[in-house]
């Protein structure tokens, strides 16, 4: 899967989130600081928290993430 060409409208921004995290979820989250793939969700900030490190990293549907 190539999330790169993940161009498709979505008509707000939480639908918009839901499915950048279902696909985030997929292809797997690894955290940039450590390198674990072991992350909690944080529903009320809106991202990854990496259970090793703490390192977070936000779930944003207008900015190419960098895999
Ligand atoms: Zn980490």
């Amino acid at each position: 899967m190539n999330l790169l060409n993940f161009t498709t409208p979505f008509p707000d921004e939480q639908s918009c989130k839901l499915k950048w995290k279902e696909m985030r979820d997929k292809a797997g989250i690894v955290c940039p600081h450590c390198g674990s793939t072991a992350h909690y969700w944080k529903s009320d900030k809106e991202c990854y928290e990496c259970k090793k490190c703490k390192y977070r990293q936000s779930l944003r549907c207008n900015t190419i993430m960098h895999m």
